[in-house]
């Protein structure tokens, strides 16, 4: 028997141009799902299964997922944050669902303030003007610490805000903190933690929809339990198995297969779900392993 595809097809937003595009694109294609290369179109048709994406502004995923526009999206958790609030002050209908945190985009949304200016707590942000791009996740935040402060909505470059003259700090999206670091700033609260993640509307898919869904989810199970997994081959002498053993990081049955011409060893093959790090395998050699062989592991289905 054959594996057959549903005919519906799904409809998933993601980012057109910017930090979760490539990312976006590399899950999906680890899915197994083929798109070519869209710099010009808005629309494209994954060609091997049923979906088809819909290149749009980040900002734009949360409401098109509410709205039922499309199906699916993959969008930072901080967007998607901020635009559930939004609706939920506006008493707007629609919601969705997080099917899965992924393994990417991940930042914080920090207050920060100018490196020379002290700070004890956040009772000190009390009367100041803080510039955001996230006005309802940071409104919530200075509520629930009692704290009364004037926000200021921005679009965009709020790291400069402070130097301008339009806020005294600022609550801004922060990974390395090179930014904040290059504008003079220090992070003195995180207020949200953020990955990207793939958010489906709330409303029940029609069983065909749903099928392809469960079979989206099952590749990206698949994917992103691999990513963390790795597969050990070694030989190990035979009298030091248990102990070669005990040193495979999150492995349960190792196999263990004879050596040919070599009968005081065996060959080892183990499926780590944990990174084998240089220190395991250190660790392995003095137990008196050879030959060790780390793999990657592309793909799992269990
Ligand atoms: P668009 O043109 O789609 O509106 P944008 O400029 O709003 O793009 P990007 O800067 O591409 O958005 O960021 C998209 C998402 O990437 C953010 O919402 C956040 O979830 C994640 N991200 C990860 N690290 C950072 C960071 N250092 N600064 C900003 N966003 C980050
Ligand atoms: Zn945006």
């Amino acid at each position: 028997m054959t594996f057959t595809l549903p005919k519906d097809r799904l409809r998933l937003a993601i980012q057109k141009s910017g930090r979760l595009s490539t990312d976006s694109l590399d899950l999906l294609k680890a899915c197994g799902i083929k798109v070519k290369s869209a710099k010009e179109k808005l629309l494209l048709h994954a060609d091997n299964f049923p979906i088809d994406i819909l290149f749009v502004r980040d900002d734009d995923i949360p409401q098109l997922v509410m709205d039922g526009v499309c199906d699916l999206g993959i969008v930072g958790q901080n967007v998607l944050e901020e635009a559930a609030l939004e609706r939920r002050s506006a008493g707007t209908a629609g919601g969705y669902e997080v099917e899965r945190s992924l393994d990417f985009g991940s930042c914080r949304l920090c207050i920060a303030l100018p490196e020379e200016r002290a700070y004890t707590s956040v009772q000190d942000l009390a009367g100041q003007r803080v510039a955001t791009s996230y006005p309802q996740i940071t409104k919530r935040y200075l509520e629930q610490k009692g704290v009364k402060a004037e926000v200021v909505q921005l679009s965009g470059s709020v790291e400069i805000a402070p130097r301008l003259g339009l806020a005294d700090v600022i609550c801004d999206l922060v990974s390395s903190g090179s930014t904040l670091e290059a504008n003079k700033l220090r992070a003195v609260e995180t207020i949200f933690k953020s990955t990207a993640a793939l958010i489906r509307n709330q409303r029940p898919l029609n069983p065909e929809k749903a099928h392809a869904l469960e079979i989206v989810l099952r590749r990206l199970d698949g994917v992103q339990k691999a990513a963390g997994t790795k597969y050990i081959m070694l030989h190990a002498p035979k009298a030091s198995l248990e102990q070669i053993k005990k040193f495979l990081p999150g492995s349960e049955n190792p196999t263990v297969l004879p050596l040919a011409g070599d009968d005081t060893k065996v060959a080892v093959h183990a499926v780590c779900s944990e990174d084998v790090f240089w220190e395991t395998m250190e660790s392995l050699k003095q137990a008196g392993a050879s030959s060790i062989l780390v793999l990657p592991i592309e793909k799992m289905m269990l």
